[in-house]
């Protein structure tokens, strides 16, 4: 039981595993994963939570996801909700999205959706879609038997895309495809690992997640330190769901973390900034932020923001980035969009600027020295979050328009505005105002540029001086007017 690492926890006897996936010889170097050591195959029986005890209802479920459950069980096949959608329904929250699990294989899945195709590598998976909405059933997975094809199943969820080159089906079932109970063991954490059954509606749990759920407690399922070695973007994902659910890491889960950070470094980028959306612009990016610094994993996703954090902390500490994310936060509770170009912008603005200072010490003019702040930035950022170009060049774009926004003379002010980067460019100079870095006067300016009539747009052009706020010319301009064509007071 204890080799589980939730035997102790209490629910009944223990089942046998099927023993033969594991007489494999890529055991001996191997532990199976760390669900389950050699030579301990019990796990322990569900407890069932019958529909009059649990508070999920079939209101609450998506009409498609609905569908796609009933067509799985009138096929006489397994047919479940998991993950993330049973969690927030028992927490009374509504779902992002609905995840379907069953025993029929991808292909027979295919065959009973007209609107069906399949998806990934060795671990297909059936997307059923409905207009713009998609269901993902997936087909109960095995625990991998090594660690290496447990993270290369992970980095090809996180990549994998429209697959155009699938794998013969059968050479992987076998060792891909396991039972129910082994699909819940290979989950992440107890939270995670409920499902829903649309046979009889009842709530089942194999590891322990409706207790879990009930003291706001994140756990993860096995041994804490193998489960992130096996795949460290769980670190992640357990600050991530701390965050979001309010939950409490529990001990164990939360021990080994500081320490094995540093394996992030290994998870490839594209993975990791998928992984960054979902930790950033989720709507409670404030609260992840300060959990990934307090268990240093921050570092790992912008390394050279937390250096410039370090810098600052004895005298002022950079505040633009939580702000940033509080902004965020508040957009994404209003339903208004946010995008991964600000973000990084945010992110990442203090190493450039600071970067842009030193070339300026070194007689580089401002222009330049930020073209080549923003590539020696992007350059090392890359190294460990990738940043696809079509984010990369407006968060550029949103940088290199902070100098322009104070050059509005002539023409400046009309073309900056007509810029498709204009309202993201001004957004963030409000930030950078709210930290005290650029001039209120200057943000009320483009605020009321924004608001009057093209008349009055360019009397405030005109009011300005060439460079500068504006403030002193418009004193001079008063005072030289009398000699022209002022109204006298005679
Ligand atoms: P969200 O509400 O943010 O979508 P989620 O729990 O649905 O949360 P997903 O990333 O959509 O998270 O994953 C769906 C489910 O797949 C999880 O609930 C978990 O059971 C399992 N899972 C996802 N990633 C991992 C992982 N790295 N290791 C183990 N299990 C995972
Ligand atoms: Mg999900």
């Amino acid at each position: 039981m204890g080799a589980l690492g939730i035997g102790a926890r209490g629910t009944e006897s223990g089942v046998i595993i099927r023993a033969a996936r594991q007489s494999t010889n890529r055991l001996q170097g191997f532990p199976p994963l760390a669900l389950l050591r050699t030579g301990e195959k019990t796990i322990n029986n569900p407890v069932i939570i019958p529909r009059d005890q649990h508070i999920i209802t079939r209101a609450q479920i998506s009409e498609n996801a609905l569908k796609v459950l009933n067509r799985l069980k009138d096929a006489g096949c397994a047919s479940l909700l998991v993950g993330g959608c049973v969690r927030d329904l028992m927490l009374g929250r509504e779902p992002k999205d609905f995840d379907v699990v069953t025993d029929a294989r991808p292909e027979q899945i295919r065959k009973l959706f007209h609107n069906a195709r399949v998806i990934g590598r060795r671990f297909r998976l059936v997307h059923v879609r409905f207009g713009r909405d998609i269901i993902e059933v997936a087909t109960f997975r095995a625990i991998p038997r090594d660690i290496s094809e447990e993270a290369l199943s992970m980095e090809e969820e996180a990549v994998t895309g429209e697959d155009e080159h699938n794998t013969p089906a059968d050479v992987f079932d076998h060792n891909v495809f396991g039972s129910q109970e082994e699909d819940a063991l290979r989950r992440d954490f107890t939270v995670n690992a409920l499902y829903y059954d649309i046979h009889d509606f009842s709530v089942i749990d194999y590891v322990g997640g409706v207790p879990d759920l009930k003291g706001g407690i994140l756990r993860v399922i096995g041994d804490p330190e193998a489960r992130y070695r096996e795949d460290p973007v769980r670190m992640l994902r357990a600050v991530r769901f701390a965050a979001k659910l309010g939950f409490k890491l529990e001990d164990k889960t939360a021990a080994p973390i500081r320490q094995l950070a540093p394996l992030l470094a290994s998870v490839s980028p594209a993975r990791m900034f998928e992984e960054v959306l979902k930790l950033f612009h989720g709507g409670y990016a404030l609260e992840t932020y300060e959990l990934l610094r307090h268990y240093g994993l921050f570092q790992y996703l912008f390394p050279l923001t937390e250096k410039s954090l370090e810098h600052e902390e004895g005298g002022f500490p950079v505040t633009l980035v939580p702000r940033a994310l509080a902004n965020t936060d508040a957009r994404v509770n209003d339903n208004k969009p946010v995008t991964p170009a600000f973000l990084f912008a945010a992110m990442l603005w203090e190493p450039v600027r600071e970067q842009m200072g030193e070339y300026i010490l070194r007689g580089m003019n401002g222009h330049d020295a930020m073209f080549r702040a923003a590539d020696y930035v992007l350059r090392e950022q890359l190294r460990h979050v990738t940043i696809p170009k079509r984010f990369s060049v407006p968060m550029r774009e949103i940088w290199s328009m902070q100098g322009r926004l104070d050059r509005r003379a002539g023409q400046q002010a009309f073309r900056l505005f007509e810029h498709k980067r204009f309202r993201a460019a001004y957004d963030f100079l409000l930030l950078r105002v709210e930290i005290g870095e650029a001039d209120q006067a200057l943000a009320d300016w483009w605020t009321r540029f924004q608001t009057v009539g093209e008349n009055d747009r360019r009397a405030m052009v005109t009011d300005i001086a060439p460079s500068g706020t504006g403030g002193k010319r418009r004193r001079r301009r008063r005072r030289r007017s009398p000699s022209g064509q002022a109204p006298s007071h005679g």
